[in-house]
């Protein structure tokens, strides 16, 4: 008899343990592996929308999973409604731009989804792939602590600076690499002065914050700002970080200028530019090896699709091993084959209409032709469901 099915899943993360969840549906063993030594070992952290993949979500969670998922929103008392909207509003003059529609939208918070996705999957922390090898029907990862693991499939759900991705493009290395966008971001989770924090919650009831009691001191926000430069300002530290950003909001009105002000010093600051992969059709060794999520289509995040992209692979994949005639290596390798050709334009697709979105909305020439403006939280050239919850100054 042919020994079942088992797939390696590298990355514990959305995409890969949205992808787990599928396999143990089906009954085919899935194992992630991590590199990271738990959950928790990497400070940086978000939350994020989910603006037209909520049914996709849908179909691949538990209904006991799905259940939960309003308990992991960063605004406890928020109920998905019809009517939510991410309002868009000019940070110098206060002047609302347009209420961008976001039906039933989600805002999750990332550690508590990412937690609730680990339960009951077999995840591995602290195993980094280092490399991955071929035989007939089946694939090898190896791993830097020298252990090895086979199966007849391997997801790299491994970030946007995916190894998988490097090993599927190693005749021609430069296809893989991240491109480099003209935005810099500068991200903090910080509370604020109980002023500012009570006058950006008041923007929008349905902005969603993360409070823990009624002091708007007390409560959480994600702060995102993002610039367009060629230029890297070489930023380090924490409060070099925080200084630079509060002196690009001189011109801001009030709340905005007042909450990057009411930042306290020591608060953890990231500073980064933006980076994006459009996705290249790879050589999945005739569908032993393959990508989903960020690896597949690293995107810039002002519309919020990544996330959302990432669900929507799985869910084709999951509708792809839903016709596999018998849980066979060849029906796995052309389950994933069929899985490759929706993903690959998509990818593309997705990853430069989001460059361009991002590129218009540093313009204040353009903005009015962003994806942002035209087309909301949408799939691009789709209206579908879709959400709001960060407090985002992006600077023309
Ligand atoms: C500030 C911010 C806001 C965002 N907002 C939104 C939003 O509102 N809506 C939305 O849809 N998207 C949003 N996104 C994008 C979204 O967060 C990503 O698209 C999504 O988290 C990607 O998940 P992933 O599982 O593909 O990759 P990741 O979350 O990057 O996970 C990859 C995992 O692979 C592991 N790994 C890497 N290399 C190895 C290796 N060699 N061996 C083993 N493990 C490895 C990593 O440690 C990591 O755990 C936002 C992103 C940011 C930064």
């Amino acid at each position: 008899m042919a020994s079942p099915l088992r797939v390696l899943i590298i990355g514990a993360r959305s995409a890969g343990l949205l992808m787990a969840h599928v396999f143990k549906k089906i009954g085919i063993s899935a194992t992630v592996s991590e590199q990271d030594s738990s959950p928790t070992a990497r400070p940086r952290d978000w939350n994020f929308g989910i603006y037209w993949a909520q049914a996709r979500l849908e179909e691949i969670l538990t209904p006991e999973l799905n259940a939960a998922l309003d308990t992991m929103q960063t605004d406890p008392a928020y109920k998905r409604h019809a009517g939510s909207v991410l309002p868009l509003i000019n940070g110098k003059t206060g002047e609302p731009l347009k209420d961008l529609g976001a039906p039933y939208c989600l805002r999750l918070r990332r550690r508590p989804w990412l937690e609730l996705l680990r339960g009951g999957l077999d995840v591995r922390f602290s195993k980094r792939l280092a490399h991955i090898s071929t035989v007939e029907d089946g694939v090898i990862a190896t791993f830097t602590d020298g252990t090895t693991e086979s199966g007849n499939l391997l997801i790299g759900a491994d970030g946007a600076h995916s190894i998988v991705r490097q090993y599927l493009f190693q005749e021609s290395p430069q296809d893989a690499l991240l491109l480099k966008s003209p935005i810099l971001a500068t991200v903090a989770i910080t509370t604020l002065d109980r002023g500012a924090a009570a006058a950006i919650r008041k923007l929008n009831p349905t902005f969603h914050m993360t409070l823990d009691s009624n002091d708007p001191a007390n409560w959480t926000f994600l702060i995102v700002a993002t610039w367009h430069s060629e230029e890297d300002t070489g930023l380090q530290g924490d409060d070099a970080i925080l200084d630079d950003l509060r002196s690009r909001a001189h011109d801001l009105t009030f709340p905005f200028k007042e909450s990057l002000a009411t930042i306290p010093r020591g608060t953890k600051m990231w500073h980064t530019r933006m980076d994006y992969w459009p996705t290249k059709p790879w050589d999945s060794r005739g569908g032993l090896v393959t990508l989903a999520g960020d690896a597949a289509h690293s995107m810039t995040f002002h519309r919020g699709q990544g996330l959302g992209n990432a669900i929507r692979d799985v869910a084709e994949l999951q509708s792809r091993l839903g016709a596999m005639a018998s849980n066979t290596p060849a029906e796995l390798a052309k389950a994933v084959q069929a899985y490759e050709t929706d993903l690959w334009p998509r990818g593309y697709d997705v990853a430069m209409a989001n460059l361009e979105n991002s590129i218009r909305l540093h313009d204040w020439d353009s903005v009015t032709k962003s994806l942002m403006l035209t087309e909301g939280l949408s799939r691009v050239g789709e209206r579908m469901h879709g959400a709001s919850g960060q407090a985002v100054f992006g600077t023309p």
